[in-house]
């Protein structure tokens, strides 16, 4: 550890993430975990974030309390739940702390909370940190451009049987590439729930599929279905750790940007001019 080391707070440092990232952070150059917090009542108060991830003393106690580690952190990660991400946007602003977001399920107001916190600090949302779904997020806009809309659009994805939220956030997010591309509303076309008799498939939409099981990562699949071919394009990741890396890259990105919502694209260059106009367009219904 050096002076010139990201100071980074971990909040949900004992939930499956939150202890990847802490081992991420022992095993990466140019950073420092400086706090640790989990949720009030949690068993996991007062323990050592490091001992509980298996990398290592970190001398940390994770806390309830996320203001003081807040307020002298360069950096927060944050992979807990959509009403905390909510009150440590707002600490983040307040402290002048970087925000990287990788909780999911937020709603509108929820997420207009992390654009409040960006008029102040960075902030990256991604839905997904990996590398392999943030390059799919653009093939899939780019196929869904190329096509017309007698391929319809499917949206399968499986995870463990803990996850809480449906769709999950990346298969919202692949739903909302496909709409990019159609140049549609997203809200408009979605269709997450078929039960009983749906009736026929109407032209345009974009339908999910969710499917909950066992210890599955994360698997997605955006089918591009026509009369006589189907285009399937897809990703499964097999460890949790490529969020965290993706996450901890994302973090020291942030060093010297000013305040904005960013996302992965950002951090790994590929964003197009264009795609952030559509992306704000929408944003702004
Ligand atoms: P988890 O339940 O194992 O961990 C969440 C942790 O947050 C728990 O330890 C919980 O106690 C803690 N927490 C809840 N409220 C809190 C509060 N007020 N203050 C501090 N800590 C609090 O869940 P997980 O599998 O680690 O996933 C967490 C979130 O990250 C979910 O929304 C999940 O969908 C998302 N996720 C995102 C990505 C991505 O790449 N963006 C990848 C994996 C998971």
């Amino acid at each position: 550890m050096t002076d010139q080391d990201m100071k980074i707070v971990v909040v949900g440092a004992g939930g499956r993430m939150g202890r990847m990232l802490v081992a991420e952070i022992a095993a990466t150059e140019g950073c420092t975990l400086s706090g640790a917090t989990d949720a009030p009542g949690s068993p996991l108060l007062g323990q050592d974030p490091g001992l509980l991830a298996g990398s290592g003393a970190t001398g940390v106690q994770i806390t309830d309390d996320p203001a003081p580690p807040i307020a002298t952190a360069d950096a927060v990660i944050d992979f807990t739940a959509p009403k905390a991400t909510v009150d440590h946007a707002r600490l983040c602003a307040q402290a002048g702390a970087a925000l990287i977001v990788g909780t999911t399920g937020l709603d509108h107001g929820q997420e207009e909370a992390l654009y409040l916190a960006a008029r102040h600090v960075p902030v990256i949302y991604a839905a997904n940190y990996s590398v392999g779904i943030t390059l799919l997020t653009n093939l899939v806009e780019k196929a869904a451009a190329t096509l017309r809309d007698d391929y319809d659009i499917e949206v399968l994805e499986m995870h463990h049987r803990h996850k809480v939220d449906a769709p999950s956030g990346t298969a919202l997010a692949l739903g909302k590439a496909a709409a990019r591309g159609r140049q549609v509303n997203h809200d408009a076309v979605k269709q997450a729930v078929r039960d009983g008799h749906p009736g026929v498939r109407p032209r345009g939409e974009i339908g999910y599929a969710t499917l909950r099981g066992g210890d599955v990562v994360g698997e997605h699949e955006v089918i591009f279905a026509a009369e006589g071919e189907r285009l399937i394009l897809g990703h499964k990741a097999s460890a949790r750790r490529v969020f965290a890396a993706g996450a901890i890259r994302a973090t020291l990105w942030t060093h010297g940007k000013h305040p904005a919502v960013y996302d992965m694209n950002d951090v790994l260059g590929l964003k197009s001019d264009e795609a952030e106009t559509i992306q704000d367009a929408e944003r702004h219904g």
